[in-house]
């Protein structure tokens, strides 16, 4: 295991395990597969004086049957799969560290750089629904985050660099494969159902890489994901909402967190670009693009819970009002606390009592479960599993030990 890992063993202690190998061995410099999408791997085989649908057959052994040797894909010939092995791979990032809790849920650490804090967490989160079981998969799209939430530990920790798509829709086929490691192949089946871009970063500031990740989770050829059940998260940023609503269905989630500008450029900065209006105006532009067809019925908005700052009465009854003409169901989180966070969770019955206002109004307003704060954590707050040695993060730390000293003084 890394040092600079940390994994919390409460609640995880039925199979957790460092990981000194990688899952997928390869040489260096070959062209990896595993994120590329059709197109890219239709040009690829054509520029190889092959067939294009060698690129759907290749793309089901991969994401279908995970399968990373050429050797064993059966219905490629045997000279193809030779020049194959000789100039590309399948390489999902390696695996550092594994958790599988007794209550299903799975974590994993990957490295994805040399650098020190060069980690991302990917979380497996079950639960029954109405369809039957459900496996959601909250994925990581950046080293850190440059926005600078100040309820967030991602964005204390700052920006190291972007994913690429072998990186992003590698989690995916981690996740996938830990449950078929042991089934033979022929056998082997999908087992997420769902996935959020709800880890670590912001997802619309590493577009492109976002948006084939989650061709990829659609495509029939790949891992079929129905439009509904993928969804992605973010905290505003408005021309790439737009953007995203011309290039791919699929659910939009937006981290609101405050109902008026004024809270919301304190809690969440990029707020001063793309004001509350800007925002709304964008979800709805969004949810107009396709009719009653896609899947844009409804944004979810997201509402982390933070005491006494936004969780009052009248915080309640003006988000009904900034609400009122966007069709949406709200989340609400019970915020994650992390060492040094400025703030604290909201009581329950605060978390009650606002999700009422919002109930009676007709609103559908869930509010998150937490599954043991050490899970819960992990998705959208990850510094406290990986290593954390940015400037940001230490003046942060600074800021944060002087002013508990003037409240130390002054009391
Ligand atoms: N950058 C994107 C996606 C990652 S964050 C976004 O902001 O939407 C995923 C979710 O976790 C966001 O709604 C984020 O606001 C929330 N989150 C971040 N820190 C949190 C904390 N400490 N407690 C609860 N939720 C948090
Ligand atoms: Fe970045 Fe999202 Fe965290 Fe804000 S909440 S700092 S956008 S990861």
């Amino acid at each position: 295991m890394s040092s600079a890992v940390v994994v919390s063993s409460e609640n995880l202690d039925e199979k957790q395990q460092s990981v000194s190998t990688p899952v997928v061995h390869a040489a260096e410099k070959k062209v990896n597969l595993l994120g590329m999408s059709r197109a890219e791997l239709e040009k690829f085989f054509e520029d190889l004086g092959e067939k294009k649908f060698r690129a759907g057959q290749v793309m089901k052994w991969i994401h279908q049957y995970f399968v990373t040797d050429f050797a064993e894909m059966s219905n490629i010939s045997g000279k193809l799969r030779e020049k194959l092995e000789k100039i590309c791979e399948i390489k999902a990032p390696d695996v550092v560290h594994r958790n599988y809790s007794k209550d299903g849920t799975r974590k994993w650490v990957f490295r994805v750089g040399d650098g020190e804090g060069s980690l991302v967490e990917t979380v497996l989160i079950p639960a029954e629904d109405k369809t039957g079981a459900r496996k959601t998969l909250c994925i990581s799209s950046q080293v850190g985050c440059a926005l600078d939430c100040s309820f967030c530990s991602t964005g204390k920790q700052g920006f190291q660099r972007d994913l690429t798509p072998a990186e992003i829709i590698g989690q995916l086929w981690m996740a996938n494969y830990s449950y078929m490691e042991e089934v033979p192949v022929a056998e082997r089946e999908r087992t997420v159902t769902n996935v959020v871009m709800m880890g670590m970063g912001e997802p619309l500031l590493n577009y492109d890489a976002v948006l084939s990740s989650m061709q990829l989770m659609l495509d029939d050829f790949a891992y079929g994901m129905s439009k509904r059940r993928v969804t992605l998260s973010t905290s505003g940023v408005v021309p790439k909402i737009d953007q995203l609503a011309q290039d791919i269905d699929v659910a939009l989630a937006i981290s609101l967190h405050a109902p008026n500008d004024e809270l919301r450029n304190e809690l969440v900065p990029i707020n001063k670009k793309y004001p509350l209006q800007q925002l709304i105006a964008a979800c709805q532009r969004y949810l107009a693009k396709d009719g009653n067809e896609s899947s844009r019925r409804h944004v979810t908005i997201e509402y982390v819970m933070l005491d006494g700052v936004n969780d009052k009465p009248e915080h309640a009854q003006q988000l009904l009002k900034l609400l009122k003409n966007l069709p949406s169901k709200i989340n609400l989180i019970p915020f994650n606390p992390f060492p040094h966070a400025p703030y604290g969770r909201s009581s329950r019955n605060r978390i009650i009592a606002f999700q009422k206002t919002l109930s009676d109004a007709g609103f559908v307003c869930t509010i998150r479960q937490t599954r043991g704060d050490d899970i819960d954590a992990a998705c959208g707050q990850l510094v406290g599993q990986v290593a954390d040695r940015t400037r940001r993060a230490e003046q942060w730390k600074k800021k944060v030990a002087q002013q508990q000293e003037i409240l130390r003084t002054q009391g």
